[in-house]
């Protein structure tokens, strides 16, 4: 639909096309702020008290990138990625996940010389052309953690754990799905097995999967396609073709997992989209009845033990991820039924009568702020009564009247907002004593 605009100067109702959102994008209004601070606040909590440090990495990276490390033959390569070439001819992308462009950073400033692991969160804009749908947006956050520079099966578990812990303190129950897909060499002869075991079948294949099973057969197990459930009952179980310490390694995540009493599940069909996964993989979703709720990921993620070495850094530099999608987690908040209040909760809200309070007040207002009272004030509003429902709406415990009479007198009145008892005071002093009327209050 065209919104249509009226040019109120001119008078006449001349229809201006309003230019709209882009498919797929979406603007988050401040009314969302809540959900998105305590999603943000819980992700630099848990992350900065496990000793990971932010990393913020620009949005546009070398399509080459992407390329090599997500692999050509995935769908966000192949399909879904923002890629064109820039003023100075070089072939860029925006960026549709943040593990390749942490890898690269890792290699590019030298991190193999830190102590080892190297640990580091994100909470940024991702980019994929994805097909629209509910909770699949073409713009999408992401809070994830990498952990470069450690094999040890322990930071498998750790990360799974401290993923369940900000859920925990979220509200939201989450299970993990579990599976290891080992090495590249004990997966070669696995998939050898598997492209065998699904030619049989080739006939009854849709052309997506046919496509697969000569680009990327993998994707056989976890694809959506029609009669899938059925064929891929009898499939081969990469589990069984582990090789011994892909095996070992997995024993031991799930001992520790076990330890730790995070809910898991074994799932043999769980590969990934992405090419650079090794041995451990995961996925989060939420413990809920809902069917479709409960097949909905809000994150993933798992080993790329080869993907440094790949991208031309050290060889032998193993390392663990984990995405979340931000807006899938704020959507099981809300099916989960957390709540937040939409109003902002104050101390102290200002209200002004007349246009020297109104001068006077932006100072008073300003000195509050500096001492880090919080404090509301609405300079738009006339009346009183407006301004002190306001006041109510905010939860404010004092309300802070300045009218004309107040400012010719350097005082201003004080009002307590459960007893409605008022005072007035010297406009000098007002700040400690509403500072020490609110320690009182507690
Ligand atoms: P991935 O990087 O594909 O493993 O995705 C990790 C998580 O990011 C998913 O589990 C989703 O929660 C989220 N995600 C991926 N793609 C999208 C999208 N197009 N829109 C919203 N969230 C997404």
């Amino acid at each position: 639909m065209i919104a249509k605009n009226v040019d109120a100067k001119a008078g006449d109702r001349k229809a201006v096309k309003t230019p709209q959102l882009l498919r797929g994008f979406k603007d988050i209004l401040p009314g969302e702020e809540p959900y998105w601070n305590a999603v943000e606040d819980a992700a630099r909590n848990i992350a900065t008290s496990y000793s990971f440090g932010r990393l913020r990495l620009p949005i546009l990276e070398q399509t080459s990138l992407f390329e090599r490390s997500i692999g050509k033959a995935t769908d966000v390569v192949e399909k879904e990625m923002y890629t064109f070439v820039d003023p100075s001819n070089t072939r860029v992308t925006l960026r549709p996940e943040a593990t390749a462009g942490a890898a690269r950073a890792y290699i590019e400033h030298g991190m193999v010389n830190k102590t080892q692991p190297v640990k580091m969160w994100y909470f940024e804009p991702m980019f994929r052309h994805d097909r629209p749908q509910a909770g699949r947006y073409r713009q999408f956050y992401q809070f994830g953690l990498e952990a470069i520079g450690s094999s040890d099966p322990i930071l498998d578990a750790q990360m799974i754990l401290m993923t369940h812990r900000f859920f925990k303190g979220l509200g939201v129950e989450v299970k993990f799905l579990l599976n290891s897909i080992g090495t590249e060499e004990s997966r070669r002869e696995y998939i050898m097995e598997l492209v065998s075991y699904f030619k049989q079948f080739r006939k009854r294949l849709s052309e997506v999967d046919k496509k697969r099973l000569t680009k990327n057969p993998l994707r056989l197990l976890d694809s959506k396609e029609e009669g899938m459930d059925e064929l891929r009952d009898g499939a081969p179980q990469i589990l069984d073709w582990l090789d011994e310490d892909s095996k070992q390694h997995f024993m031991k995540v799930l001992e520790y997992l076990d330890e730790a009493e995070v809910p898991y599940e074994l799932n043999p069909y769980l590969v990934r989209g992405l090419d650079y996964y090794t041995k451990t993989v995961f996925e989060v979703v939420e413990i809920t009845d809902d069917a479709e709720r409960a097949q909905n990921s809000l994150g993933g993620g798992g080993r790329y033990d080869t993907l440094i070495e790949l991208l031309g850094g050290r060889e032998d530099t193993p390392a663990i991820g984990i995405a979340l999608g931000v807006e899938r987690v704020i959507m099981a908040m809300k099916n989960q039924g957390v709540e937040f209040s939409k109003e902002r909760e104050v101390d102290v809200f200002f209200c002004q009568l007349g246009d020297a309070s109104r001068k006077k007040g932006l100072i008073v207002f300003e000195e509050f702020r500096k001492a880090g009272v919080s404090i509301a004030e609405a300079f738009g509003k006339g009346a009183l009564k407006g301004q002190l429902e306001m006041a109510d709406k905010q939860k404010a415990k004092i309300a802070l009247i300045l009218g004309q009479k107040e400012v010719l007198d350097g005082t201003i009145i004080i009002r307590d907002m459960e007893s409605g008892a008022q005072e007035i005071v010297n406009i000098d002093k007002v700040v400690a004593i509403v500072k020490r009327q609110l320690e009182m209050m507690g």
